[in-house]
């Protein structure tokens, strides 16, 4: 497949061959004959950096009657999304009489004001925002032709929901709405139903959300353990480029400040850093210079880059989505990848559930150990005094060599300078210890069924109907609780999936199924996670 099989425009297919687009991405493929045949309402699903900003701009850009009046508004979720959105609608329209205009908090009002009065077709921009300029009056929002919602589910996370719902309020009611993400979450979905009951849905498949040049590991360690772990990763990895993610913005400075305090050089991006300096490390990092980023998942979200050598879960995702996104950013354009998870004994049940999810392979893998690490950075310092000396500069320090080595042990001047420059940092013993855990896999799913008591059954009832209904053997079931009105059992993961799918069965949409996964994070998880916190801070330095 090739752009120029589409009945696009000149302008189009010459602004293609600038920004060196040749075929269509799978859901350019999928969105864009789509629209160009016909305007319709739809959503479009498929993992990030997969392109599906051309997907929407393309045909939004082909198919609008500029006006200088808004014609197309796409939401997205930051600053740094809305600006890499425009760019990109920019550098599309080519020749085109098209004006695209970028609105979005923490910059001047004014200037945006003026801009959008100067007439603009297309604008793209942050929910609060777009608000702000619709009550001024200044963005008008009745002659749409498209209505793009970009990020969908990241919208969702940021609680831009109502939001939304409000800038809707302001628009016309015979514009086609476009949702693009890499998720639909239900939410998002019953969004969808209620404002374009007939859409059409197109994905790319699951199977290929996550690449397969990005290689999955896990790190079985204890939560007290993570940052020696990580410290340990970026040592036995002297070409490390990549993110650290962390759960919360204070996870991100915490662990940021630590890797300051070992001299690494890191930085933090979060929504509770200010935009210079987020946009700074950012730049940085793109270039290079900075190698470490340490990120929640909202910050990194509009980060452009495809080359990262690692991705680190330093807090495992709480959704498999967010695994997507996260190892989404190693592994691109034929580059290959290592996403690390760090996994505490905990959280066995979420990392299986991700693997289930996502079907992916995550290996377990063993925390690079102290003697390979410093036998790395020898061979790394090793090399490099060996190109130094190709550099054949040092002629003008011979003098002060000679006088140095006059009467000593050439190894121990060596070594003292070596101890002088590197401190402790390849002695074995500046590492501490990382204790031993081990992560069970074979975790049990506890599931909820709707029969009880009162439908006959009592525990070996039960056992029976199940085995007999899916073959799953009774020694395979554990805990099972049968009470008045429902009952519990415990499986393996592989056979619990098996039940659920063979019990709910022939059950239409809506009804209740007759199996579910019973809610039991809530009870255990979370309350045991904030106590092993509060002890941690305690113990540690
Ligand atoms: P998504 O929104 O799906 O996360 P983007 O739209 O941001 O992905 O695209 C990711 C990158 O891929 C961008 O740098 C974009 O310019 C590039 N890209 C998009 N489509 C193509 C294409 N057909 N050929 C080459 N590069 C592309
Ligand atoms: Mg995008």
């Amino acid at each position: 497949m090739n752009f120029k099989d589409y009945n696009l425009s000149n302008e189009m297919l010459n602004a293609l061959e600038e920004k060196g687009f040749v075929s269509p991405s799978e859901i350019q493929a999928l969105v864009i004959p789509e629209l160009l045949k016909e305007r319709t309402h739809l959503i479009g699903q498929a993992q990030t950096g997969t392109g599906k900003t051309a997907a929407f701009s393309i045909p939004i850009l082909e198919t609008i009657k500029p006006n200088k009046k808004v014609k197309a508004l796409i939401l997205a979720p930051t600053r740094e999304l809305a600006n890499q959105v425009s760019d990109e609608i920019y550098s599309l329209k080519g020749k085109k009489d098209i004006r695209v205009l970028a609105v979005y908090g923490g910059a001047s009002i004014e200037n945006q004001i003026k801009n959008l009065k100067k007439g603009v077709d297309i604008v793209v921009g942050t929910p609060g925002r777009v608000i702000d300029m619709i009550n001024k009056g200044v963005l008008k929002l009745d002659e749409l032709e498209y209505f793009v919602l970009d990020e969908a589910d990241e919208m969702l996370n940021m609680g831009f929901i109502e939001d939304i719902e409000l800038i809707l309020e302001s628009t016309n009611e015979d514009k086609k709405m476009l949702f693009f993400s890499a998720t639909i979450p239900k939410p998002i979905s019953e969004i969808a139903k209620r404002f374009m009951p007939e859409h059409k849905v197109l994905k790319v498949k699951k199977k290929e959300l996550t690449t397969n040049l990005t290689e999955q590991i896990y790190f079985e360690v204890r939560r007290e353990d993570k940052f020696e772990a990580l410290c340990r990763v970026l040592d036995y990895k002297p070409d490390f480029y990549g993110i650290v993610f962390c759960r919360t913005k204070s996870e991100v400075d915490e662990v940021t400040n630590k890797l300051k305090a070992r001299n690494y050089d890191a930085e933090a991006i979060h929504g509770d850093i200010t935009q210079g300096l987020r946009e700074k490390a950012l730049d940085l990092f793109k270039n290079k210079i900075l190698t470490i980023l340490v990120a929640t998942d909202v910050a990194a979200r509009g980060i452009d880059v495809s080359n990262l050598t690692h991705v680190i879960n330093y807090s495992i995702p709480q959704e498999s989505d967010s695994y997507v996104h996260r190892i989404g950013r190693t592994g691109r354009a034929g580059n290959k990848g290592i996403a690390i998870t760090f996994v505490t004994p905990q959280e066995s049940r979420k990392l299986a559930q991700i693997k289930r999810e996502t079907k992916s392979d995550i290996k377990k893998e063993s925390i690079p150990d102290v003697e390979d690490i410093l036998r790395s950075k020898e061979e790394v310092l090793v090399a490099s005094v060996e190109e130094i000396m190709l550099e054949n500069d040092y002629k003008p320090y011979l003098e002060l060599a000679q006088k140095i080595l006059k009467g000593k042990n050439t190894e121990a001047v060596v070594a003292s300078l070596l101890r002088h420059v590197y401190d402790d940092e390849f002695i074995a013993s500046s590492y501490s210890k990382i204790k031993n855990v081990k992560v069970e896999m074979n975790d049990n799913t506890r599931l909820f069924i709707a029969l009880g008591e009162k439908d006959g059954l009592n525990v070996n009832k039960l056992l029976k109907l199940i085995h007999e209904k899916t073959k799953v053997p009774g020694r395979k079931i554990k805990d099972v609780k049968v009470m008045a009105n429902f009952s519990f059992v415990s499986a393996p993961l592989e056979e619990a999936e098996l039940i659920m799918k063979t019990l709910n069965k022939g059950k239409r949409k809506n009804d209740k199924p007759m199996v579910e996964v019973a809610n039991s994070d809530k009870s255990s998880g979370d309350g045991k996670r904030k106590r092993s916190r509060g002890s941690r801070s305690k113990n540690r330095k």
